[in-house]
């Protein structure tokens, strides 16, 4: 493995949004190489975390390290460059575009070509690579038979898996799944599982959102509660499922 160090560390983290303590001094560590699940009841402050580690929202306080370098903050794209992917919750896919070309489109950032390079005719072959970095990534997700289907096309399970692909092709060190099981028939999730375990097998720390505990059980080393945006357990999935202020949790939905 890479280890046995945190990867990320979040420390007292908030975000607030007006009166709303969405994330309320929230610390918590991630380790290299581990499958870590997320959970809580709806609205406990779960996808607005990963929207913080990720970029998309800068945090109202705290700290946020990745391998012991702070993490940047309110930029999709420089915390891609650090080492940090995500899915989220709602499908992002360019529809008219085929699954091959979805994934192509994410390998850009990684294929920078220099234009005098281009200008000399080498495109070609950057694209070639691309391409079968591409294909490798739809194989990973069982897809490589559809790799010119256009993704409207897919079947939703599909477009669902198709989104990992495309997380992954920034090679992430940290890959945050957002319930990516949501809405999935059962053979689907079932299939799903065995896409994240490919994932984690190939040395990607994974954060997973999910509230099938049958799942979370199956995959996660460690798991984190978050209620009204705090930890309110934490342990391996066997022990927080019994923790009485979970079950309260839970219940109360
Ligand atoms: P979860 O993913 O666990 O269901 P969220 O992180 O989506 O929870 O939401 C936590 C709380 O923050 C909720 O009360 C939600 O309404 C609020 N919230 C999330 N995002 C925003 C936003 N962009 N603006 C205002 N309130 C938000
Ligand atoms: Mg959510």
């Amino acid at each position: 493995g890479q280890g046995d160090g945190p990867l990320l560390v979040l420390s007292d983290l908030h975000r607030h949004f007006g009166g709303v303590k969405a994330v309320d001094g929230l610390s918590m560590q991630v380790r290299a190489g581990t499958i870590h699940g997320l959970i809580g009841p709806n609205g406990s402050g779960k996808s607005t975390v990963v929207n913080v580690i990720s970029g998309l929202y800068t945090a109202t306080s705290g700290g946020m390290s990745l391998r012991g370098s702070e993490l940047p903050q309110g930029s999709l794209n420089r915390v891609a460059r650090a080492g940090v992917a995500r899915t989220f919750q709602n499908l992002q896919l360019f529809s008219e575009l085929t699954a091959l070309e979805n994934v192509m489109v994410a390998l850009k950032g990684v294929y920078r070509m220099p234009l005098p390079l281009v200008l000399l005719g080498f495109a070609r072959a950057e694209e070639r690579h691309a391409q079968a970095d591409a294909l490798a990534l739809l194989e990973l997700i069982g897809l490589k038979d559809q790799a010119r289907a256009k993704a409207k096309d897919l079947t939703y399970g599909a477009q669902r898996f198709l989104e990992i692909a495309r997380a992954l092709a920034r090679k992430p060190d940290l890959l945050i799944l957002d319930e990516p099981a949501a809405g999935l028939a059962h053979p689907d999730v079932i299939q799903q599982i065995e896409i994240i375990r490919r994932v984690h097998a190939r040395g990607v720390t994974i954060i997973l959102i999910e509230h099938h505990m049958d799942v979370v059980s199956e995959l996660c080393d460690q798991v984190t509660v978050l209620d009204g945006g705090k930890v309110i357990a934490e342990g391996a999935p066997d022990e927080v499922k019994r923790h009485p202020k979970v079950i309260e949790a839970y219940l109360g939905q």
